[in-house]
């Protein structure tokens, strides 16, 4: 038997990246996965291509910037399937600018989506996962969550509020039997930088990342896949990956 049938997972983040990599070998593990994220004709295609491959996956189209949104993306799923095995929060921005001429709106954008968003779906996932006699939390920062450079402060900001949100849930959820996994990138090919306005950083990065090859998105869902599947009593606290040219 796949090690991951009969399991209900969360990918949030799913329509591109590293959440597209995840829904695809959560299922080729047998895991009924719902797909989330806001373009719908990206998780439809992706979840076409889960089921021509034999496993199940459902799509999800939320805006999870919206924490009520959040919240009710884990607590519908649960209840559908009257189970939550793993909740995999991966959505995230990185709308990188130099503060004094960031516009507010993609400020809000990093922290509503990155922290708030991410809080929220926590939160709901905790019961069902207690009700489940037990569940898994995969929570995806960044390396940049301690290496700070210029531009990059409040994306910086959002990823150490992830890893210290999961490392006190962490110590929360142990009595319920919900494990806690931060996964920590380097430098992965993604559409992520896509979305950097400033000419000035986004080259700057982009020549920075020349200096080495990244990883691929299915690099990362390797180290969230390996967490997933460790026996109950094995707590995979955080996984660091970067690509090996990268210091
Ligand atoms: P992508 O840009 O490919 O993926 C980001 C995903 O988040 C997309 O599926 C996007 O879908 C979704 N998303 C964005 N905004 C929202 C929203 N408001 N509501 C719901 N979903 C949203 O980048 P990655 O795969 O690289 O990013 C995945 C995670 O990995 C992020 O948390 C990122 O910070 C982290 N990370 C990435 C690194 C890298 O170098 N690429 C390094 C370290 C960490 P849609 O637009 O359809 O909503």
């Amino acid at each position: 038997m796949a090690e991951l049938e009969g399991k209900v997972a969360i990918v949030t983040g799913a329509s591109s990246g590293i959440g597209e990599a995840t829904v695809m070998q959560l299922a080729a593990r047998g895991a009924t996965v719902v797909a989330a994220a806001r373009r719908a004709d990206r998780l439809e295609a992706l979840a076409a291509r889960v089921v021509a491959a034999g496993g199940r996956c459902e799509t999800a189209v939320s805006d999870l910037a919206d924490a009520e949104a959040a919240r009710a993306l884990v607590q519908g799923v649960a209840t559908r399937h009257r189970r939550l095995d793993l909740l995999v929060n991966n959505a995230g921005a990185m709308r990188n600018a130099f503060l004094a001429g960031a516009a507010p709106a993609d400020l809000d954008a990093m922290l509503d989506l990155n922290v708030r968003g991410l809080i929220a779906a926590c939160q709901a996932a905790l019961s069902p996962m207690r009700e489940s006699g037990g569940g898994h939390i995969v929570n995806v920062a960044s390396v940049a969550a301690w290496l700070c450079t210029p531009g990059a402060a409040t994306y910086s900001a959002t990823k150490a509020a992830v890893r210290a949100f999961s490392e006190a849930l962490r110590k929360e959820a142990i009595r319920f039997g919900i494990r806690v996994t931060v996964i920590s990138p380097g430098v992965v090919a993604t559409e992520l930088t896509d979305h950097i306005a400033d000419a000035r950083i986004r080259s700057a990065y982009l020549q920075w990342t020349e200096g080495f090859e990244p990883l691929q998105s299915e690099d990362v869902a390797d180290a969230i896949v390996w967490a997933a599947t460790r026996p109950a009593r094995v707590g995979v606290n955080e996984i660091v990956l970067r690509p090996l040219g990268q210091d």
